[in-house]
Parts: structure tokens; sequence; C-alpha cells
């Protein structure tokens, strides 16, 4: 199971990789799109970015989340 130390971190990520090599991260109902990464370190933005201006990010190191902003800006997308 997944390991998250923060209480307000208890989600647990699922991280897909689609055909195309990008990756997608479902989170707390929530769909992620990465948005670049460094090492292990993955940035992610709510996929409902393009369309809403989301502005929900989520930060995972070896597919562990270790930094979110949920500031969604409309309900589940
Ligand atoms: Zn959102």
């Amino acid at each position: 199971m997944c390991e998250v130390n923060q209480p307000a971190l208890d989600m647990c990520p699922v991280i897909y990789t689609t055909s195309k090599a990008a990756k997608v991260l479902f989170l707390g109902g929530y769909k992620y799109r990465s948005n670049g990464s460094r090492g292990a370190k993955i940035r992610w933005r709510c996929a409902s970015h393009e369309r809403f201006h989301c502005r929900a990010v989520v930060h995972t190191v070896y597919d562990e989340v270790v930094y979110i902003k949920e500031e969604h800006t409309t309900g589940k997308n």
C-alpha cells in the first residue's frame, strides 16, 4: 500500500502511463496530467486546467505524493 506521511496527503496516488508515454495521475477523485519532471520528481496539473484553468497541483517523488495544492476551480472533473 502507499505510504503517506502527512495526514493532509492521506490519499493513495494512482499513476498510469498512457500509450503516448504521457503519464496521468488519479488522486482523490481528480485526474492530473504530467507537467514536467526532474529526476524522480514529477509535477502534475489538474486535467481541468486547460478547460477551466484549474489551479490544483500535485508533486510526486517516486510515485509518492510530496506536495498537493487542491485548488480546484470546478467540481469533480
Ligand atoms: Zn481541478
